[in-house]
């Protein structure tokens, strides 16, 4: 096949479509068993694949070649070590699945190319636009496999690129329901495996390193996949990732048996850039494996790591900006074994700095880490000590807590001599000085005396200003993850005013670069001077307001990050000298402790009025129940509930084993059993067997008294009511989605069509009156001599008709735009997705081909989702009509949306249809303007008052070089550039 191929394989993008019947079915096949032969034996896809290719060499194109293309772009690689032709095929795979003949497999060639091409000629972080691509791809075909393996790998890509964890955790956690999906076994295992090492990185976990804890059994799990070999992928990622949390936790022997683990399922996944962990994983466990060993001992595991370097160094001269760090790191560490120590420390070095450019915060942390050991090895205590804090505050940019505890446990000093880094003007982590006892102890019960939480927040806020000399401070807290604006303290005509009010953080309120800085490395900052700090003097409230004196601090209790506190004295530059800084750090601290008591205690103040509400109520069913099932106490509400009465309960006729129906007593069995066990039971839902033999439903807690083993408490809630609603939501969801799946066809014949009718009739009346008057009118001007006097008073009653004719209209569309609007920050480019996925069987009934463009971050407007979505809805229906009509030529549908200047977004509709009339294109926005034997008209003119209501414009052209264009843009929302992912 290699011989057949053109020396520009670019060239194959031109060769004929297939047609020949044979061949065609013959591919449709080969496609279907290439993912099942990849996890089958290696050699069977390679076969299947270079097939398919000679097939569609001889016979030309089809859109099944576009999938043998990447996945031979993909063996190119990972099998036969030629990364230029993989970066060729993987280009000519994407090109042709571009056009619309070929579009059919975009979800598998995207993801194909992203992320098994790309990262091995380029940087790691470019395959993740293709990655999300294919996520866009197979959403909008409803192909949910890929759905689950474009999230799966996307994650993936993130953790090997060294993002902060927390924010891989939320994108894990945001598509988990997608991912966990059991039909898609390799994704559900994967997902599972990458949370386990982040948290276990995170600290999250029981002990570092260690994937156990309430959602994770390492032995069930390798139990579960060792049982299933069809499960081979999964076991590979399990065991590399349990290879890496091992190595990070110093524990060597464990990580050297992960790896031995990892190494014969390999074969799974030559192509995935995974095995790149393995031999960097792989090869650092067995070096730092070794120092435990006498010399003797030592020589296989020379070996192993010598063949593991060979792999890397390939991998590091194709992309050095993924791979040099890794491969000049295990060269370190080679160099350090052979004693060649001028040597290992220009590698350690190179790792470090090669790392640090291109982003790989983990692998610069980890270098230190061993840089550290080295040097410490050869009595260079003080030069370890520098990398070793390096390394820690590597690992806390990562978000890895539980390494950074770790470290600080074996190497104490850490803690207390942290110096500050201090670089141009900008000291991060400045130290703890010698404080004035008197003022610490006065401050401090200030602070901690109060609990009611307003009046902590203005307390802190008083006094970290005053005792900083700020101007201004803010206090920011983090809600669900999110920075909110908590309070704010500033000085006006000499006297200090704090306004405790929540609201969003924006650039017009303080440096966001600042704020997220400290966010992601949790170290106090401070910015001598900060217009004339190159890393944020470019933040726009920086050059705005000629920002001088900076100081942000991370407000931390227990490990935990609660939120910021920022200070800022705009009159002069080097006001929070890091020497004056250590009351600031100490304040912060035990404000951080302070808030959390403090909202813990307004916590437990609510649900201890909830439930005094609820109690109160007597919606709470409460029973005490003897070992046996005899119910020896009820309230009101609990026998109601199961329509039981006192005298019942007073005769020892009401039994929770007979309240529980037969299909509940096991479940109610092991509630018992865990109770016994444990002492309580986490509330479940089960049902109840009424008196008179009726089912009710409910949610029942149980917990056994501390002082009678042999009694316990539940807690009863009726669900009855909560059911109904849930199958009403369920049931009016389902016709929602109908509603709008038989999309405005349907809503034109019901809804459209009641209106026309009322229209109708209230437009016939006056305009039969006119065309009377007319009638009258004509014939006094017939007369003779012509009856002027009542000529003019006909035309009076025509002109009082016809303007009445047009009230009717104007209030029809007043009506139209009086819902109330309901407006929330909306993602235009997700609500089109979202509506596309409504759309899918009507474009692909029609034969429509969508491809949506849109930059990776969209800022957000403000308006109402029902609204916007209706007209999104609208202008998609009116292009698949539109292009229903075209009997030649591709029904493309173009839907693009980017911003429009500083403050709009713009969105435009391109079709291939028939385009618009050019004597009437200006009138499709007019009520009742309709070029369809059963339009109504309307749908375009709704759009319009929509879009004007929500202060933006509509407007419609021709297409180039055919079809129509339609367009709106919307104001940003003020607020919505939170929305926007903030690259600092
Ligand atoms: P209706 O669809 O009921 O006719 P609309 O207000 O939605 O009402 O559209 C008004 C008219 O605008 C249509 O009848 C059609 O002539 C024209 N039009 C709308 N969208 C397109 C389009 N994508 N291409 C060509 N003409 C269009």
């Amino acid at each position: 096949m290699w011989s057949q191929l053109p020396d520009a394989i670019e060239e194959l993008a031109d060769l004929p479509g297939m047609t020949d019947q044979t061949t065609l079915a013959t591919l449709a096949v080969l496609t279907r068993i290439l993912p099942p032969a990849s996890f089958t034996d290696a050699n069977l896809s390679a076969l299947v694949i270079c097939r398919a290719v000679t097939m569609s060499l001889e016979y030309g194109n089809t859109d099944a070649s576009c999938t043998h293309y990447a996945w031979l772009g993909r063996i190119s690689a990972g099998r036969f070590g030629d990364y230029q032709a993989a970066d060729k095929f993987g280009r000519l795979a994407c090109d042709l699945v571009d056009r619309s003949e070929f579009s059919r497999f975009r979800a598998p060639v995207y993801l194909a190319v992203g992320c098994n091409v790309i990262p091995w000629t380029k940087p790691l972080r470019d395959g993740r636009v293709l990655i999300r691509r294919a996520h866009e791809a197979a959403v909008i075909s409803g192909d949910l496999i890929y759905e689950a393996y474009s999230l799966v790998h996307l994650t993936s890509n993130m953790i090997m690129a060294g993002d902060p964890l927390r924010e891989v955790q939320n994108e894990i956690e945001k598509s988990i329901a997608t991912t966990r999906n059991r039909k898609v076994q390799f994704a559900a295992d994967t997902i599972d495996a990458q949370l386990a090492i982040i948290r276990t990185m995170r600290g999250l976990t029981r002990s570092f390193g260690c994937f156990d804890d309430q959602q994770f059994n390492e032995l069930d799990v390798e139990r579960s996949l060792a049982g299933s070999p069809e499960r081979s992928p999964s076991q590979t990622v399990y065991w590399i990732r349990k290879l890496q949390a091992r190595f990070l936790a110093g524990d060597y022997a464990a990580a050297v048996g992960a790896r031995s683990k990892a190494e014969p399922q390999l074969w799974t996944m030559p192509t995935e850039p995974l095995i790149a962990e393995f031999h960097f994983y792989g090869a650092l466990s067995h070096s730092c494996y070794c120092d435990k060993l006498g010399e003797s001992q030592q020589q296989q595991h020379r070996d192993i790591i010598d063949a593991h370097y060979r792999q890397l160094q390939i991998l590091a001269t194709n992309c050095p900006e993924n791979f040099e760090n890794r491969a000049a790191l295990v060269g370190a560490e080679i160099a350090r074994r052979e004693c060649r120590d001028a040597d290992a420390m220009r590698l350690y070095e190179h790792s470090i700095q090669t790392a640090a450019r291109n982003g790989f915060v983990h692998h610069e942390a980890i270098a230190c880490e061993l840089a550290a050991r080295f040097y410490a090895a050869r009595g260079f205590d003080r030069i370890s000590r520098v990398y070793l804090q390096d390394a820690r505050r590597g690992y806390l940019r990562w978000g890895a807590d539980g390494k950074v505890r770790q470290l600080e446990e074996l190497h104490p000093h850490l803690m207390h001599q942290e110096a500050p880094l201090a670089v141009n003007g900008m000291t991060i982590g400045a130290p703890v000085e010698h404080l004035d006892l008197a003022t610490v102890i006065k401050v401090s019960q200030a602070i901690s005396g109060e609990i009611v939480l307003q009046k902590l927040i203005d307390k802190l806020m008083r006094t970290t200003i005053e005792q900083a000399g700020a101007e201004r401070g803010l206090l920011i807290l983090l809600h669900g993850g999110e920075p909110r604006i908590e309070a704010e303290g500033k000085t006006v005509a000499d006297a200090l005013v704090v306004k405790v009010d929540e609201q969003p953080v924006t650039p017009m309120a303080l440096p966001e670069s600042v704020l997220h800085f400290v966010l992601r490395v949790r170290e106090n900052v401070i910015l001598e001077d900060a217009v004339a700090q190159p890393s944020f003097a470019e933040d726009p409230y920086i050059r705005e307001r000629k920002a001088r004196s900076i100081l942000c601090l991370p407000l931390i209790t227990q490990g935990k990050l609660i939120g910021v506190l920022y200070l800022e004295n705009n009159l002069a530059p080097r006001i929070f000298s890091a020497a004056r800084t250590s009351m600031q750090k100490m304040l912060a601290s035990q404000a951080a402790t302070a808030l959390e008591n403090s909202r813990l205690y307004s916590e437990v103040q609510q649900r201890e009025a909830k439930i005094r509400r609820l109690l109160d109520a007597n919606i709470i069913g409460i029973f005490i129940i003897q070992e046996g099932g005899e119910i020896i106490e009820a309230n009101q509400a609990f026998l109601t509930m199961v329509g039981y009465d006192q005298e019942d309960l007073l005769a020892g006729r009401v039994n929770g084993l007979d309240l529980t129906p037969p299909e509940w007593h096991e479940r109610t069995m092991d509630a018992s059993t865990e109770a016994k066990r444990t002492g309580a039971v986490q509330q479940f839902e089960k049902e109840y067997v009424r008196k008179d033999g009726s089912r009710v439903p409910v949610l029942i807690g149980l917990a056994v008294f501390d002082a009678r083993e042999d009694q316990g408490v539940g807690f009863v809630l009726d669900l009855t009511e909560r059911k109904r609603a849930e199958a009403e939501a369920r049931e009016s969801e389902r016709r929602y989605r109908e509603t709008l799946m038989g999309l405005a066809h349907a809503n034109r014949i019901t809804t459209m069509g009641q209106l026309a009718a009322s229209i109708a009739h209230e437009v016939n009346q006056p305009i039969a009156a006119i065309s009377s008057n007319a009638g009258a009118g004509l014939n006094w001007l017939g007369a003779q001599p012509p009856n002027l006097e009542e000529v003019r008073q006909t035309f009076g009653l025509i002109v009082r008709d016809s303007m009445r004719a047009g009230n009717v209209i104007r209030r029809i569309r007043a009506l139209m735009n009086k819902a109330p609007m309901q407006t929330e920050l909306l993602a235009i480019d997700e609500l089109i997705v979202e509506v596309l996925a409504l759309v899918r069987a009507e474009l692909a009934k029609n034969d429509v081909w969508v491809q949506t463009k849109r930059p990776e971050a969209l800022p957000l407007v403000r308006a109402d989702r029902v609204q916007v979505r209706q007209v999104i809805l609208n202008l998609i229906t009116n292009a698949i009509e539109a292009m229903s009509v075209i009997k030649e030529g591709d029904r493309e549908l173009l839907i693009s949306a980017r911003m429009d200047g500083a403050n709009s977004v713009l969105v435009s509709f391109r079709d291939t249809g028939p385009g618009l009339d050019p004597n009437s294109a200006d009138r499709v926005f007019e009520a009742f303007y309709t070029t369809k034997s059963e339009g109504m008209g309307m749908g375009l003119a709704i759009c319009h008052s929509i879009i004007e209501a929500h202060g933006g414009r509509m407007w419609a052209g021709p297409n180039d070089p055919r079809g129509a264009v339609f367009q709106f843009s919307m104001p940003v929302a003020t607020e919505g550039v939170n929305g926007v992912q903030q690259v600092s």
